[in-house]
């Protein structure tokens, strides 16, 4: 199938037109500035060098239209007509406790995602506005939601429960829902079918290391814990995010700084985590430069982040009574050999041993651990945009 996937956030729009039997993409973009003065479309067709379209985008509604357009056109398209899409698949970021699966968007479910606005306020009303924007531009083409969240809905009450008071959880929704959902379903179906194993049999915990990093358990192919929680602050620390803190540090901040509840949320959303700590960048690269030329708070914010990998990596064994497989993925995961070793660093007590010749070459899929040792350490480059097509397919297959 010819599968739209779309991606939309506030003034952006990411779309990948893919052939799900292939597993290519036909083309890639992002429509960026909508709403904004030079709003502009960055395309790629068959994996070609981008170009720069500059096109008037007041809202999602035309910037769809004018991705249809560059799909479509003879110079930059890949396809004939809009007929040759067969369906949309839209990245909806969260879907509370009212999506365990992706679903087929209908009135119904689309107000159930509303319902879900307040829990994710920046995120999930400008995916609803992708959605409207492509039932409006696309009359008749299914559209799919595939959530970040429904992966997670698996874990049982004991990993999701925060020991706050119970109405809480009741009337506000309050308990850990995890992210990057997509992300770590797709590796771990991925690392079983590269072991040749069936996933039911395999205890897997997979490392998304990106900008927002998240660790998750997977047992007999279920989500049965994530670092993420109501919110992707929680966990391990990231490129600008604290990660899990004292929850009291919040309140000591505005009591003692004299801060609102926004600076603080500014605080350890964007300024926390490795740029917090190393003052000098989020981005991974940077701090090793900085660590290489001597730089000890860079070196510092890098042993914070694979110390915390590290201590998950043996929670989650903890969760599932041990661990077959470690999956990394994501920017940091799959290019950094070092904060692979250090994330496993010590853990042979437990069968993880990484082999530095087999880690230091990894390339796209590998298999980085040590013959014979007990734990498969795997290298699974994600796909979120191919996870959400193939998703799309099945359930407009089902329906
Ligand atoms: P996002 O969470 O925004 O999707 P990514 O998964 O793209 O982020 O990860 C971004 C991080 O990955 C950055 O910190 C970047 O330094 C790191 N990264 C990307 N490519 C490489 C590379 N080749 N070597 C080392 N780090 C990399």
């Amino acid at each position: 199938m010819i599968i739209l996937v779309i991606n939309a956030g506030s003034s952006s729009l990411k779309y990948q037109l893919l052939d799900t039997v292939s597993g290519e993409a036909l083309a890639r973009g992002v429509a960026e500035r909508i709403g904004l003065d030079a709003s502009q479309i960055k395309h790629t067709k068959n994996n070609g060098e981008p170009v720069r379209l500059l096109v008037d985008m007041p809202s999602h509604r035309e910037a769809i239209q004018e991705v249809l357009q560059v799909l479509t056109a003879a110079e930059t398209g890949v396809i004939s007509g809009m007929d040759a899409i067969d369906a949309v698949g839209h990245r909806v970021v969260h879907g509370g406790e009212k999506f365990a699966d992706s679903a087929l968007i209908t009135p119904a479910v689309k107000e159930a995602i509303r319902s879900c606005f307040v829990l994710a306020p920046l995120h999930n009303p400008p995916n609803m506005t992708g959605i409207e924007a492509c039932e409006e531009a696309m009359p008749g083409i299914p559209e799919v939601a595939v959530f970040d969240t429904a992966f997670h809905q698996s874990m049982p009450p004991e990993a999701y429960m925060y020991a706050i008071p119970y109405d809480l959880y009741k009337k506000l929704g309050i308990r850990k829902y995890g992210f990057h959902g997509t992300s770590h379903r797709y590796v771990a179906y991925r690392a079983a079918e590269m072991l040749g194993r069936d996933i039911r049999d395999l205890r897997i915990i997979t490392c998304h290391l990106g900008n927002g990093s998240s660790i998750t358990a997977v047992k007999g192919g279920e989500s049965v814990d994530t670092s993420m929680g109501m919110t992707p602050l929680a966990g391990i620390s990231m490129g600008t995010r604290s990660g899990d803190i004292d929850p009291a540090i919040a309140m000591f901040l505005m009591e003692r700084e004299k801060l609102n509840a926004q600076q603080v949320d500014d605080i350890l959303n964007k300024k926390s985590g490795m740029l917090g700590i190393s003052g000098i960048s989020s981005d991974f690269r940077d701090l090793y430069a900085a660590s290489d030329a001597g730089n000890e708070r860079a070196t510092l914010a890098l042993d914070i982040f694979k110390y915390h990998c590290r201590k998950t990596i043996g929670a989650y064994a903890a969760a599932m009574g041990g661990v077959d497989v470690v999956v990394f993925t994501a920017g940091v995961g799959e290019n950094n050999d070092d904060v692979r070793q250090g994330a496993c660093e010590g853990l042979a007590f437990m069968g993880i041993e990484i082999d530095p010749a087999k880690n230091s070459a990894a390339r796209a899929e590998s298999d980085i651990s040590v013959d014979g040792s007990r734990v498969r350490v795997l290298v699974v480059p994600t796909n979120e945009e191919l996870a959400i097509a193939t998703e799309t397919a099945r359930i407009c297959c089902k329906s």
